[in-house]
């Protein structure tokens, strides 16, 4: 698969384990708009992520899974917590909120 197109409008966010909060991986965006998971190979403590152009151009062993679409689960090696992934959620929120589905009246 070739290397990813960023979208360099859309700040790589961090993704936290919903139990335990520790940082698990990053969320970035492509030219597609679709969101997508960088899991670090390591989790990561407190709220600092590495630089941008860090996460965009990662050395070897920074991620050990990069660009996943959705997947039923990462497991954080904190607390064990199955943290599901599905980054297409907020354009399909998107294209709800611009083609509403209209009741019946
Ligand atoms: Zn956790």
């Amino acid at each position: 698969m070739p290397p990813t197109t960023f979208d360099e409008t859309y700040e790589p966010r961090a993704w936290t384990c919903g139990e335990c909060r520790r940082i698990l991986g990053v969320v970035m965006r492509d030219t597609s708009r679709v969101r997508r998971l960088w899991v670090f190979s390591f989790d990561r403590f407190g709220d600092d992520l590495p630089a941008t152009s860090m996460l965009r151009n990662p050395p070897r062993g920074l991620f050990r899974v990069h660009g996943d679409y959705a997947c039923d689960g990462v497991e954080c090696s904190r607390c064990g917590a199955i943290n599901e992934w599905a980054g297409n959620k907020e354009s399909f929120d998107k294209l709800m909120e611009r083609y509403p589905i209209k009741e019946k009246g």
